[in-house]
Parts: C-alpha cells; structure tokens; sequence
C-alpha cells in the first residue's frame, strides 16, 4: 500500500508494463487493424488493468499521462496513427475505449460483485463505511460508489461460489432415456415455463399438462406471475423462477415423472450445470424442492424446446407470460434483485460521456464529424496495416507532409516542392500538380463532391445528415493514390 495514498508508483508499474505489451503489439507487423485491436483488448488491456480499482481515482490529470501513452501505442500499432496525435483522437480512429473507461467498467462490476457477496463476507459489510462521506481517508472505492448511489444494490441477490456440492447429483436433461408413461405407477406430468419482459416489467407464465394414472382425465392448467420490474428481472431469472415456483406447487405429489420443458436454452444449461452466477438463488431453491420431491419416488428432468420445435403446452405457456407482463400488471410478492440486470443499469449510468474534447483534434474533427463512432471500424478493418497508417494520417492531419513536418521543425519549410502553396492534406490530395497523372482514378469516384475532405477519407462532413455512410470506394482511392505518390513514406 501507498502509505500517502498517491498511488504514483502503481501507476506508473502499471502503465510501463503496459506500455512494454503495447511495443511488443507493435513490433508484430503485418496485421490486420481488426487483429491488432483484438490482440489490444487481450494482452496489452489486462495488464495496465490489473487491480486498476485501487489506484484508478488518482489516475487523472498529469498522473495518467503514461496511460495515456501506453493508448496511443496501442493505438499506433492499431492503425499507425503518429504518437503525437492526441490520445482521444487516437483512440477514435483505433475505436479503442479509453482507460478511463476500462477502469470504470471493472470499479462498477466490482462494487456490483461486493453486493452480492454472503452477508457473512467482511467486504460486504464494509460497503456502507466506504459510501460514507469524508473529508479524508477517503476509500479508493468512494467515487465509485458516489456515482452509483441512485442504483438500488442493498436488495442484490446473494450469489455464493458454488450451489450444489460437487457430489450432489445434477438435474437430468436426456430426455430419450427415461421410460414411457405407462410404466410409471404414479403418472406423468409435462410443465412448460415462458418468460416475458415488455411494458417494463418481468413475469412468466406456466402451462401443466397432467396424465394421472390409468382411467382417469387428462388435466390442463395454467397460470402466470408478474415477477417484477424490467430494471430488476430479466427473461433468463423469470425462467429459473418460473420453475421454482411450480415445484412449490407440487410439492404433494407422490410417483411421478415431471418434465420441466422451456426454450430458454440457458435455463435450462444453468439448471443442469449451475454455476456462481447470477440467479442462483432461484436455482438453489428449485434443487431443495427436487430433492423433496425425489423422496416421494419423483423424476424430474428438464427438457430443453427449441422455439421452432412449436411446442403446443409452451405456446400456452407463452400465452400466459405475455398476460403477466399487460401495461397495468403489479409484481407479486418480492424477487431478489438480479446482478446481470443491476450490472448493466450501472455500467450505462457510469458510463462517460464519448464526446472528442473541445481543444483536440482540429483537422480530424473537420475531416469526420461523427467521430468517436463504430464507423472506424469499419473504414480501417479491411485494410492493411500500411494502408490504415496512409489513412490515419490524412485523416488525423499529422503526416509526411511539409505543413506538419514544418511544425514539429523536420522540414525548413512548410510549402509544397512544387513552390504554389503549404504543403497541407488538401492540397496534396486535391490540388498539387506534382500528381496529377496518379489523381485520375481519384477523381473518377465522384464528379460532386471533388475537393470535398470528409468524402475522400470516409469521414462525416458537417452537411451530411443521419443516414450518412462512409464512402469505402473513395476512400480506397485516397489511399491508393497516396501510396502510388510514395509522398508518404518513412525516408
Ligand atoms: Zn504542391
């Protein structure tokens, strides 16, 4: 621990492990932007991320200066933008998230993860001493839990490590394998279970289709439950709830064959395998009933009814689920509050917002207004890894030209060798003479937006409205025309 509580030294341990990933990412030539981000998120990400919670609140300002750097490396074996683009640009035009960013998602899982801790874990219990306002000694956790006070997280379901002991014996899911009706003394039971989540709410519904012994009627019944709010529930705990509740209900019975069928294939994977995750309390509940209801010379199993299989009983089902979740429908009763739902409200409440900051990034906000937008991805995952560098430099404005050369005092001067005007992006694209007979194929792409920079670098021009697409076509020109130049390569 820092005893100052500066953190600078775990910043800095981080961000020059880091920083060494993100070189070693760019000694690897010859990949593909969509292969080299991958390869980002997965070596060079984890490694400046490791225990980030601890010391990502003093991670600001000058402090996250070789973060930032270890970004802009990434960055640069991601497209080959110049490191002294600024970081922001440089993680719009790598479509890379910002460490910040990275950093929040892990705080915002882990205070998530403390909640749903066992009430006898310590950490839980500190929960309410870290969102305590004070002047000083100030948990590393406080801002974390500060920006997501308005999310209700003391009702968060308890999730343990494991459900069952590893010698408890799983729902069976093999269908095939069980025996016909008629050899069963008791009877045969099939119980299907439907979600639903619209109108804001959360709710199942289950049809029981029941064949009692011998000589006597074949018994349909059906119900359905509200669960609750769509910002608590989601469709996957409304199927596990679903089946704790109709094993409660038939808790009496005595030598049957129950089959739990859904199409929920996840349900029915956590009900066979049941994992730490979230709904588990669900699931706990349904393994106590099955056992109660083996001792009674039961089978369950669970079947798993793909929804083109056109299931007759799970059409009811469904049926009823959609009557739970009607717009003037009230939860019954109170479900514990599940994580996956809570963990996403959260992780879009912390989020920060995308916008490129005011003062950076001049030539490329010019050239794209719709940065920072997937649509990188898009322009820069086909190509190579020369051919995105020849784009992330026009684009970014930051390239072998005299006009940037002349900034950063390479060149003496900052006009073009053919003496008519600066050397800059425009007139080395459209107006130089020098390449007139290589400018050819690129004036072919279009006859009316010639001159126009947005459209030859498959940028978003302040003009274009909402069903604005990049133009790949002359982008592709740009590109082939630059490197026919030969203007842009390393001397
Ligand atoms: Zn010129």
């Amino acid at each position: 621990m820092d005893t100052r509580l500066k953190y600078k030294e775990h910043i800095a341990r981080a961000a020059s492990k880091g920083l060494e990933a993100a070189m070693e990412l760019r000694r690897l030539r010859g990949l593909t932007p969509a292969t080299a981000r991958q390869l980002f998120t997965s070596t060079v990400a984890p490694v400046v991320d490791y225990a980030s919670t601890v010391w990502m609140h003093a991670c600001k300002d000058k402090a996250s200066g070789p973060i930032n750097r270890v970004q802009r490396v990434g960055a640069q074996a991601i497209v080959g933008i110049f490191l002294t683009v600024a970081t922001n640009v440089a993680e719009a035009e790598a479509h890379i998230a910002t460490a910040q960013r990275r950093f929040w998602r892990r705080a915002v899982k882990m205070w998530t993860d403390i909640h749903t801790l066992p009430e006898t874990h310590p950490l839980r219990r500190s929960t309410a001493w870290i969102k305590k306002f004070r002047r000083y000694h100030r948990s590393p956790l406080y801002q974390v839990a500060d920006a997501l006070k308005n999310i209700e997280m003391k009702f968060l379901e308890t999730i343990n490590p494991f459900v069952l002991a590893p010698w408890e014996t799983r729902m069976q899911s093999d269908i095939e394998a069980m025996p016909d009706s008629h050899t069963v003394p008791g009877g045969s039971l099939q119980v299907a279970v439907s979600s639903s989540a619209r109108n804001g709410l959360v709710g199942f519904g289950v049809a029981i289709k029941k064949q009692p012994p011998r000589y006597r009627k074949l018994k349909l019944k059906t119900f359905s439950v509200t669960l609750g709010a769509r910002s608590e529930q989601n469709p996957f705990s409304a199927e596990l709830a679903a089946m704790a509740h109709t094993l409660n209900m038939l808790v009496g019975l005595k030598d049957y064959r129950i089959t739990l069928l859904t199409s929920n294939k996840a349900a029915a994977l956590t009900m066979r395998n049941p994992r730490q995750q979230s709904g588990q309390e669900f699931v706990c509940q349904t393994y106590k009933l099955i056992t109660r209801l083996q001792r009674n010379g039961n089978r369950i199993n669970i079947q798993w009814v793909p929804t083109s299989a056109d299931n007759k009983l799970l059409g009811l089902a469904k049926e009823q689920a959609r009557t739970a979740t009607q717009k003037d429908a009230v939860p019954q009763g109170s479900a514990p509050r599940m994580k996956s739902t809570t963990l996403k409200i959260a992780r879009s409440q912390a989020a920060a917002s995308k916008d490129l900051p005011e003062k950076v990034g001049r030539h490329v906000k010019r050239v794209d207004a719709a940065l920072p937008g997937k649509h990188t991805r898009q322009l820069y995952d086909r190509l190579s890894w020369k051919e995105a560098s020849v784009l992330a430099q026009l684009r970014t404005g930051m390239a072998r030209l005299n006009s940037y050369l002349y900034r950063i005092n390479v060149a003496e001067s900052d006009q073009c060798a053919c003496g008519q005007a600066r050397e800059t992006v425009e007139h080395f694209l459209f107006r130089c003479r020098k390449w007139t007979t290589q400018r050819t194929a690129l004036l072919q792409c279009s006859q009316t937006h010639r001159g126009n920079l947005s459209f030859f670098l498959g940028g978003k021009s302040p003009s274009d409205n909402e069903q604005w697409a990049p133009n790949l076509e002359a982008m592709r020109a740009s590109i082939r025309f630059a490197i026919a130049t030969g203007r842009l390569d390393a001397t």
